[in-house]
């Protein structure tokens, strides 16, 4: 073994940053059962309470009857089933592009676009806040990483007037997984043709919850609402399908060319085993539900209302956000564990995110809000953290 690794290890629980996993034992919702207790969860990416839906469990039963459970190869050898192909078509046409490509997941789907799309004397312009698997994939692609401060369009200007690389690929979080808050994609797209760039919007946590029935950033009015050739030939967007759409997977929707690239070269889609084809089946149904529930994202949106009003004379402050994604900025590591440890004991789970997720002294609690949450729970949470906050001197 290497001899530091019990000395970092210890660091990290000193500090408040050894992470621990809970072991769950049933369904994920906004009720989950850890070590036989039962928890009231806002920690979900699970925005329309559809991973344990019973209509998209009996799909993923009825997709095991029909194609097994494993997709026994890769795509391109012979594992890419009537299911994925049926699945691709519909995202194609839910998002309005021309193609769109199944991935395993959103971590592989950014490696396999950036490093297919942009290598050597390219440039890529990433904002600071991007998640980490796009920065992972800037770095392994070989381009020139330049990263501008948060939704800062002017400072991206600049550095887009002043390089000379190749091709240019913005890159963004489309609703920032930490924060909460969304990108400018208008003027993004707008840079993009200006300096003849192209965009790759990473749009995890807004597919399924943001835009006329929840076909995403585009279709909101952040991205225009008005989805037209101006935007497919400029921007490659990606989804992830394990968060609002509740199965597991990821897909990247664009031109046909940039589509029929990635098959050729993308090496996350090349050389990995594709997904098991009843995902892909459970998933079409999960797009019904997407796309015909709309009191799904009503209600998200009324609950969200509801935890600003109640959270607003708290001593911590939500972050401006108008997703389902509500942090509330606590501050230090440690105390921001104590506060989640203290919710904890009030049978609430709300996950303490620290550096270096987010940075230094801006650690918060991620409060994440699902269509299945009720009116009750919200007060049930609000009630809990002003208690916590009446403990004097003890956080701060
Ligand atoms: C979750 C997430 C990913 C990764 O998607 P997975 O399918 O979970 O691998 C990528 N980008 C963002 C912004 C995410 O939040």
């Amino acid at each position: 073994m290497f001899p530091d690794l019990t000395g970092q290890l210890h660091v990290r629980e000193q500090q408040g940053l050894r992470r621990q996993r809970a072991v769950m034992t049933g369904q994920q919702s906004v009720r989950v059962v850890i070590d036989n207790r039962s928890y009231l969860s806002f920690c979900s990416n699970d925005y329309l309470g559809l991973a344990s839906h019973p209509e998209l469990i009996q799909a993923a039963c009825e997709g095991a009857r029909q194609y097994g459970v494993g997709a026994g190869a890769s795509h391109l050898i012979n594992g890419h089933s009537m299911a994925h192909h049926a699945l691709e078509q519909a995202l194609a046409s839910f998002t309005g592009f021309p193609a769109a490509l199944a991935f395993s997941t959103g971590y592989m789907a950014n490696m396999g676009v950036i490093t297919a799309l942009a290598g050597r004397n390219d440039a890529i312009f990433a904002d600071r806040l991007n998640h980490a698997s796009l920065n992972e994939a800037a770095l392994l692609s070989r381009a020139r990483l330049i990263r501008y401060p948060h939704c800062d369009t002017v400072a991206l200007e600049r550095r887009l007037a002043a390089s000379t690389c190749r091709r240019k690929l913005i890159v963004t979080d489309a609703v920032f997984s930490m924060d909460g808050d969304i990108a400018a994609v208008n003027r993004l797209i707008e840079l993009c043709e200006q300096y003849d760039a192209m965009l790759l919007l990473d749009d995890a946590h807004g597919f399924g919850v943001l835009g006329d029935k929840g076909r995403g950033i585009l279709f909101s009015p952040a991205g225009g609402g008005l989805h037209s050739e101006r935007i497919i030939s400029r921007v490659i967007y990606m989804a992830t399908l394990g968060k609002a759409a509740g199965v597991f997977g990821a897909f990247v929707a664009a031109a046909e060319e940039v589509v029929e690239t990635l098959i050729q070269t993308a090496k996350g889609y090349i050389y990995t085993t594709a997904s098991p084809p009843l995902l892909a089946h459970a998933l079409l149904k999960s797009l019904e539900r997407i796309e015909n529930d709309d009191w799904r994202r009503d209600k998200l949106y009324r609950l969200i209302k509801l935890l600003k009003i109640e959270l607003q004379p708290l001593k911590w402050q939500l972050m401006p956000s108008n997703t389902p994604i509500q942090p509330l900025v606590i501050g230090k590591a440690l105390d921001t564990v104590r506060v989640s440890n203290s919710l904890k004991d009030k049978g609430i789970l709300v996950p303490a995110i620290r550096q270096p997720t987010v940075p230094q002294g801006t650690a918060r609690l991620r409060i994440s809000l699902s269509a299945v949450h009720e009116e009750a729970d919200i007060l049930f949470l609000a009630d809990a953290l002003r208690q916590i906050a009446a403990v004097d001197g003890v956080y701060g």
